[in-house]
């Protein structure tokens, strides 16, 4: 099924086959994001209001609404133009006045005529201790009283979009569903007493009070998970597809890991060991593997991946890591490099500098498989670089690496394993979300030894202070990064701001004790800046974000971060991660300019608070939300309408055991359940999903 199935069809029609939407309406509601009538079915009230039939006004709330039988008595035309018209009316107890201003009074008398009985309903004001409805919402006859739903339903709204148009077509686009087959697992359905699709649907759009909005309302739930389902079955389709494609079985024999750790000053911890074991097992498997290695900065991902791709080149072929910056891939062939050649192995790295004759040569020796491993920036997925026999493709600190693109990497056929490793940890519901198709392993557990950084924050006015402690620092040894401000996104600004700092750092504390890294620089005046720092012949590194991931100085130990109130908490915790690497003390000084804002004041606590990365993952996740953390476009993550992935993890956890039971069962989706998910992959949007089987 490589088109749309029919019965889909009404539903993707364009908005203005509903009646009353025309140009002006349908553009109004792009402003919702509603763009086609199936968009209105998952366009669900966020709030109602009580209209069942009161007796009388007698004892009402303020503000609230009422809905009454009422008789019409006396009208009172304004005296002057910017007074409004008053019409008495009697319920069943007393009398109260519905309001008109800027009134038609001809209109009026036609609609309101004296002695009749009508069925009002709006907000009740109060005025001077009298009650007054203004403009009722609903004025009817009393055998039209039906028409008056007990608990109406809000939903947010645009310009130009009234409650009554989304009533109205929510009304039509409900009237054009069919009720299609069941895709969900029937035991779960009948565990948690799911109602079919087409009468959630209904049952969302009638709410019967608040409990029906609520999140945990059954109806609701069973179509956030209808999302999430999709979702995990797009991302179990890809994994199926990777583990389908044919894998090499690389196992090695462990000559060269020995080698390597033997020399290690340090011994792996728990964690490493697990990891390492994992991904071994993974590689020795003939499918492809396609792992995530998750774990908190200064986890020590970076030996693990060592112990991956020797795996590749004991087995006899080659392994290629890819970092984000150069400088963080000159830094992993610094730190291989020497380990590797101990043991006998080539490591190359390849970068956008790399040019000409030079470039050519390490091109020839990566084909002819003299060179064993290979760092670099993404140039080492460019067409023009061949293997001789590709095992291991790494890819390091990559956490804006999304979905998408995972999968474009993978259905570039190789049938290299696939390690992802990423140092931003992430709440549980949106690691499924967005890495629902790679199997996990994580590093719970850091190097022992580490001793906590203290944190501190202070208003900027203390510069001084800070730049004086920063001597004695060095003075005693010591290093430190000095980061600077984020300037409107701008790099270039960036590196006017951090320039600044660096002229007013090297009068401050001597010319030769301090360096400058921004992005600006040329490749190689980084290496240099970096290399002297590693070194130790720089005591203070002025940089802008370009330190943010993966860099590792552990003798650094100080780190001050300017106007911190700028950074988002995540990246305020990777950038702490650069320091508390050794065994020394470490300090994050977080400078701000006062008065901090509100969510400014609890990211600089949060972070003093604790170095935990997934509970400043998790406060992340509150403050801004899941699409904010994770960059819902750049990740591939399609926008959940029903599903609240800050509060249904368990139910994306359920979706994705559910999606790859059902490949298992029926990878092709062809039985009845799968079919009936195709159609579910269909209504959700899900098009590479579908890309996914038709091609498979
Ligand atoms: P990240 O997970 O942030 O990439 P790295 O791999 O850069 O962390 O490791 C952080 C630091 O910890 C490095 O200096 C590394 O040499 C060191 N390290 C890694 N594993 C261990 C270990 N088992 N014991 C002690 N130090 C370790
Ligand atoms: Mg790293």
């Amino acid at each position: 099924m490589s088109t749309r199935p029919e019965i889909l069809f009404p539903l993707f029609s364009s908005l203005e086959t509903l009646t009353g939407i025309g140009t002006k309406t349908a553009k109004a509601f792009a402003g919702l994001g509603i763009e086609h009538p199936r968009d209105l079915l998952f366009f669900l009230p966020y709030s109602g209001t009580d209209r069942k039939l009161c007796e009388t006004v007698q004892g009402i709330e303020p503000l609230s609404t009422l809905t009454v039988e009422v008789e019409i008595g006396r009208h009172f035309p304004p005296s002057s133009k910017s007074r409004p018209y008053r019409i008495d009316v009697h319920d069943a107890k007393t009398t109260f006045q519905i309001v008109f201003f800027h009134a038609n009074e001809a209109w009026l008398k036609q609609h309101f005529p004296i002695g009749q009985r009508r069925i009002i309903s709006g907000k009740i004001e109060f005025f001077d201790g009298v009650a007054q409805m203004a403009h009722p919402e609903y004025v009817l006859r009393t055998d039209q009283f039906k028409e008056i739903p007990e608990y109406e339903p809000t939903y947010h709204l645009v310009a130009g979009v009234t409650q009554r148009i989304i009533v109205k077509s929510v009304k039509e686009v409900l009237g054009r569903t069919s009720s299609l087959n069941e895709w969900i697992d029937p035991e779960l359905k009948q565990r948690e007493n799911w109602p079919d699709w087409q009468v959630a649907l209904h049952s969302v759009h009638a709410p019967d009070g608040p409990n029906d909005l609520s999140i945990n309302a059954p109806a609701r739930q069973r179509l956030a998970y209808d999302e999430f389902f999709a979702h995990q079955l797009t991302l179990a389709l890809a994994r199926a597809k990777v583990r389908r494609s044919k894998g090499r079985a690389s196992s090695g024999d462990g000559r060269l890991q020995g080698a390597v750790l033997a020399a290690l000053p340090y011994k792996p911890t728990q964690a490493q060991t697990r990891a390492i074991a994992e991904i071994t097992s993974d590689m020795a498997s003939d499918k492809r593997m396609n792992r995530l290695l998750q774990g908190d900065v200064g986890s020590g991902k970076t030996l693990v991946a060592f112990m991956a791709l020797l795996v590749a080149v004991e087995s006899g072929g080659q392994g290629v890591m890819m970092a984000p910056t150069g400088i963080l891939a000159s830094q992993h062939l610094e730190n291989l490099r020497p380990l590797a050649e101990n043991a006998g192995v080539v490591v190359e790295i390849l970068t956008g500098r790399d040019k000409g004759k030079e470039r050519e040569a390490k091109l020839a020796a990566l084909k002819n498989g003299d060179i064993h491993i290979l760092v670099g920036t993404h140039a080492v997925f460019q067409k023009s670089v061949e293997f001789d026999d590709l095992r291991l493709a790494v890819i390091d600190e990559q956490h804006r690496f999304g979905v998408t693109q995972r999968m474009e990497l993978g259905a570039k056929g190789a049938a290299a394993d696939v390690l992802v490793m990423t140092a931003t940890p992430i709440p549980r519901s949106l690691e499924l979300a967005q890495y629902g198709d790679m199997d996990v392993s994580i590093l719970d557990e850091k190097p022992p030894g580490r001793k906590p950084i203290k944190t501190a924050s202070m208003p900027v006015s203390r510069l001084d202070e800070v730049v004086e402690h920063l001597r004695n620092a060095i003075n005693s040894g010591q290093q430190a990064y000095w980061v600077c401000p984020l300037v409107e996104e701008s790099e270039v600004m960036d590196m006017t701001a951090a320039e600044e700092r660096f002229k007013h750092l090297r009068a401050a504390l001597g010319e030769k004790n301090v360096g400058l890294v921004h992005g600006q620089l040329a490749p190689a005046a980084k290496d240099t800046a970096m290399a002297d720092f590693q070194a130790g012949h720089t005591k203070v590194l002025v940089a802008t974000t370009v330190i943010e991931v993966g860099v590792d100085v552990p003798a650094a130990s100080i780190i001050v971060i300017e106007r911190a109130e700028h950074f988002g908490l995540a990246q305020l915790h990777q950038l702490r991660g650069r320091v508390g690497r050794g065994s020394v003390q470490s300090t994050c000084l977080l400078l701000y300019q006062p008065p901090l804002t509100e969510s400014g004041t609890k990211r600089l606590s949060i972070l003093r608070e604790t170095e935990d990365g997934f509970r400043i993952a998790e406060v992340d996740l509150e403050m801004r939300g899941a699409g904010d953390v994770i960059g819902t476009t750049q990740s591939g993550l399609p926008k959940f309408w029903v599903g609240d992935l800050e509060h249904q993890a368990g139910l994306m956890k359920i979706a994705q055991n559910d999606a790859r039971k059902l490949l298992l069962d029926d990878p092709d989706l062809t039985g009845t359940r799968g079919q009936a998910a195709r159609v579910l992959l269909w209504l959700m949007r899900q098009d590479q999903a579908i890309r996914l089987i038709s091609i498979g």
